[in-house]
């Protein structure tokens, strides 16, 4: 068996010790003479799964007891809709609009009422956090939407808006179990799995109890209510069972780990390995204002198109793969997600510096 470092952004890399045990149990799990596959949804020995993998995270994310914790299909896509259905009671929104992917969620939301960009650093091709210390927050806002990891750019939000009241709403995808987080301070906070959880499926969703009610705007599916799967444990319709049960084997890895005090410090590590690499190269260059740099996905270039592209390809053969940036942007992204062990970061960076001095 050879395994690559994988920097993809998403699907990526699972810790290997969770691949293994998940090996180990495809055929047989726990003398069910089952796969966790082929099981009923509505069976005890599913149960056990589902509601283990839901205290695990609520353990590690310190999930407040007046919040739900939804399992949930679709994607973190899905939720660009089901955020303003269920929460636009006064028809209006703010969006901060950090990058590609809360651009779609603004422009989602436009479907359903009034959604304000107020506040965006697409100006400067969103290589940066704009000041969020004192918005221009809409009077009748139902709430105010950040994307607080921007995946394709590799910047971070600092702090956290001042919403001045209002809900915040945010999509921590490609941040999410990377470091602790204040759950109090959201009304709904969100990812989609396949960045730094588990497998591509589930996008797991915190809610504060207070907003879910069938109150939601005329027409909205069953399926796209939070109170249909918050009343029925998000057990309403087959979940992705499976992809669950992968998540609970990352969150007791996770918990082995040290919980996410300790992921921060490994991933504050991490990452510095890359940044200091590339703030003292002559060849690579991040993109990134510094200040909001991202700790999960590290953009970079080189001045030419060529030595990216040729980059990219010897990388890949010596087994550092998925290192193209993303088809918008260009250039190099490596994620670098709780997965990714440090040897890889630092085996990327030795890397890089002999292919600087060969192609100097
Ligand atoms: C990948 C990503 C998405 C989209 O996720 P899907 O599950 O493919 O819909 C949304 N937001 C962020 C921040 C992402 O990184």
């Amino acid at each position: 068996m050879s395994r690559v470092y994988n920097f993809s952004a998403g699907p990526s890399m699972l810790p290997l010790e969770v691949l293994e045990t998940a090996q180990k149990e495809m055929l047989d799990y726990h003398g069910s003479g089952q796969s966790v596959m082929e099981m009923s949804h509505r069976s005890k020995v599913y149960d056990e799964i589902i509601k283990t993998a839901e205290a695990d995270f609520r353990e590690l994310a310190g999930v407040p007891d007046d919040y739900k914790v939804l399992f949930l299909q679709g994607g973190a896509s899905t939720q660009f809709a089901m955020i303003p259905m269920n929460l636009m009671k006064n028809k209006v929104a703010d969006y901060i609009v950090t990058g590609q992917w809360a651009k779609k969620a603004w422009q989602e939301a436009q479907k359903f009422g009034t959604a304000n960009k107020i506040a965006s650093s697409e100006d400067k091709t969103f290589t940066y956090i704009p000041d969020v210390s004192d918005l221009p927050i809409s009077e009748n806002a139902d709430y105010v939407y950040i994307c607080q990891n921007n995946t394709i750019y590799g910047t971070r939000y600092k702090e956290l808006p001042d919403t001045k009241g209002k809900i915040l709403v945010s999509d921590v995808s490609s941040m999410f179990l990377s470091e602790p987080m204040d759950v109090s301070r959201y009304g709904i906070v969100y990812g989609g799995v396949q960045k730094n959880v588990g497998p591509a499926g589930v996008t797991i969703v915190v809610i504060r109890e207070d907003l879910i009610s069938d109150e939601v705007l005329p027409g909205t599916p069953t399926m796209l209510r939070y109170k249909t799967h918050a009343d029925s444990d998000s057990l309403y319709n087959t979940p992705p069972a499976y992809n669950i049960y992968v998540c609970g084997l990352v969150f007791k890895w996770l918990k082995k780990m040290g919980g996410l005090t300790e992921m921060k410090k490994i991933n504050e590590e991490k990452a510095k390995i890359l940044y200091d690499f590339l703030d003292a190269s002559s060849m690579f260059k991040g993109t990134v204002v510094p200040e909001y740099r991202s700790l999960m996905n590290v953009p970079f270039v080189t001045d030419s198109d060529e030595l990216n592209k040729k980059f990219i390809d010897e990388a890949s053969k010596a087994g550092f793969v998925n290192l193209k940036g993303h088809r918008t942007v260009g250039g190099m992204r490596a994620s670098i997600y709780n997965a990714m062990p440090a040897e890889g970061v630092k085996k990327l960076v030795e890397f890089m510096d002999k292919f600087e001095k060969e192609n100097a």
